[in-house]
């Protein structure tokens, strides 16, 4: 017999929020342009590894234009601990250009927009969304993609269309929430490697138990 899928998914949401509670942003920020500047900072690196070089940036960056203006090798000094500090140094820099010419100075809130700026994907302008600007967004990482695959929501690596289903069958008040549970159980339990299989909290719903 067919599950209802709505409510497959809420039981797994429900079970995920009792094990880990409410969830926070992973990344460390006091406004909008701190958490683009981390999230950027944070591809193919540890969020705690962002975390240790951030609070430094940001005091000697205090806004916009100071990254706008910064020499791209003192950015690059500045940010050497985090692996393709080029390429990264190279995004921050442009996309605060980037802001003060076409948004005012000021952080878009939409995703068509987030989308535009240089290092910003789909997943960091979802990011965004949720944590920036209290908007409804799920952010599909590497946990999120093998989560989705392994409880069977999905038979597919593309992001977006990992996006589209699950915002199709949960309600956005619980899209952002869901993203960071399916990371917390990702990182805790059902990791890439030698899933946990045994003592997973949500074994007995998922599909592809291993
Ligand atoms: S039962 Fe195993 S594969 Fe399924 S979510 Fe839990 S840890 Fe992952």
């Amino acid at each position: 017999m067919k599950r209802p899928l709505k409510k497959w998914l809420l039981d797994i949401y429900r079970i995920l929020e009792d094990t880990y509670g409410v969830q926070q942003c992973f990344l460390k920020h006091e406004d909008p342009l701190q958490l683009m500047v981390s999230a950027i900072l944070s591809a193919q690196c540890t969020d705690a590894n962002v975390n240790r070089v951030s609070p430094g940036l940001f005091r000697k960056y205090r806004n916009v234009r100071d990254f706008a203006e910064a020499d791209i090798k003192v950015l690059q000094k500045d940010i050497k601990s985090i692996g393709l500090f080029r390429a990264k140094s190279k995004n921050i820099i442009n996309a605060c250009k980037k802001i003060i010419k076409e948004f005012g100075g000021k952080l878009p809130s939409e995703m068509e927009k987030l989308v535009t700026l240089p290092g910003i994907g789909r997943k960091t302008a979802n990011v965004l969304l949720c944590h920036a600007f209290d908007k409804p967004g799920f952010p599909v990482d590497t946990h999120v993609q093998r989560l989705t695959n392994r409880i069977g929501l999905v038979k597919t690596e593309n992001p977006v269309k990992i996006e589209m289903i699950v915002n199709k069958n949960i309600s956005e008040e619980y899209w952002c929430s869901f993203s960071q549970l399916l990371i917390s159980h990702g990182r805790a339990r059902c990791r890439a490697r030698n899933p946990d299989c045994e003592h997973c909290e949500i074994r007995n719903l998922c599909e592809k138990k291993i």
